[in-house]
């Protein structure tokens, strides 16, 4: 670490799940570091490739129409050692060995884990930037990808509304999230769904089915139920299950799966992912050494790490009673 809190050498890498506008946040990180005189280095494969020492050199070009792409040029990769403190401390040699006095994480909340414990251990200053279609991260209202997920998924629904209506069917699609439901509730709102399914020990199936009939009594002739993947994926084909078993009612199940998580970034993913790699790197310059990028009432603002760690699964109770109230 130098001392105006000005760093020399930064190193970027892209960790977890990877989400579109992640190109975005990488142009930025690298263009405004470069125009403030730092040197910047692209670590390929998240704490994977930097404990391979996958480290190469970048410049403004580097990063030369990317902007409209989904993935990461840099790749990501999930990496179970990382969680060791010993591998960690061969990670942080390896940034120092190549004197990188600063590291700039792109990804989601286990992500952040992983810098968090190498910023405590080692003392690099660290830049956060949430990334991942999920919006679940604690400490900040928005993440990079978010929006191009949901725009993705209402794509398919309306599609598969056309075939619902046609048929006079009910389809089940499930949406990406894990065990958040933001994805599930926007795109529930979006595509005027009958239901929105939300992960809990309590599924309503009943009330399901009930929803289901009453539309059909008021001449609805179809049905689309947005279910939420939860933890594990495939709650769908339960719901399908009981419909049948239990209320005589035949739903067609579609998992979107993983097209949600690539494409080209939405301009809002390509705005918001520009504006936190500008703030990232303005914040390393003035000497904040632990932080996130978050999205909090409008601007993108820094918010320490630590309080950045945990996931949110906000169960946004108004956007369930909105569903419900244009569902009737
Ligand atoms: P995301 O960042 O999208 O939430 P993961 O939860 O899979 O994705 O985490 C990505 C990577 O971050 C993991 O493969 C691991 O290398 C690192 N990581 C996650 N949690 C921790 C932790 N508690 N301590 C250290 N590293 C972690």
């Amino acid at each position: 670490m130098t001392s105006n809190g000005g760093i020399k050498k930064l190193g970027i890498l892209c960790s977890g799940g990877d989400s579109p506008g992640m190109n975005c946040a990488i142009r930025s990180l690298v263009r405004t570091a470069i125009g403030d005189g730092i040197e910047v280095y692209g670590i390929r494969r998240g704490y994977s490739g930097l404990l391979e020492g996958a480290i190469e050199k970048m410049n403004e070009s580097s990063v030369g129409n990317i902007l409209h792409y989904g993935g990461t040029i840099l790749q990501t990769s999930r990496c179970p050692e990382f969680h060791e403190a010993e591998i960690r401390k061969e990670a942080f040699n390896i940034l120092k060995r190549k004197k990188i006095d600063a590291l700039a994480v792109i990804g989601g909340n286990g992500s952040f884990n992983g810098a968090h414990a190498l910023h405590t251990e080692h003392g690099i200053p660290i830049a956060a930037l949430p990334g991942t279609i999920d919006n679940d991260i604690t400490g900040t209202n928005y993440t990079i990808g978010f929006d191009t997920a949901v725009q993705t998924a209402v794509d398919a629904v309306d599609k598969i509304r056309d075939t619902a209506s046609s048929h006079a069917r009910t389809f089940i699609v499930e949406v990406m999230g894990r065990s958040s439901a933001a994805i599930a509730l926007h795109v529930g709102v979006c595509t005027g769904a009958e239901n929105v399914v939300v992960p809990s020990d309590n599924i309503p199936f009943d009330q399901i089915a009930s929803d289901i009939k009453r539309g059909i009594k008021r001449g609805k002739n179809s049905s689309i139920i947005i279910c939420a993947e939860g933890k594990v994926p495939g709650l769908s084909y339960k719901i399908q299950e009981n419909l049948k078993d239990n209320h005589d009612i035949d739903a067609h199940v579609c998992i979107l799966g993983h097209i949600q998580r690539g494409g080209n970034p939405s301009a809002l993913d390509r705005f918001i992912a520009s504006r936190m790699g500008y703030v990232a790197i303005k914040e390393l310059l003035a000497g904040n050494q632990a932080f996130v990028t978050a999205f909090v009432e409008g601007e993108v603002t820094p918010a320490p790490l630590k309080d950045c760690l945990a996931k949110r699964n906000e169960y946004l109770p108004h956007t369930v009673d909105l569903v419900r109230a244009l569902s009737i």
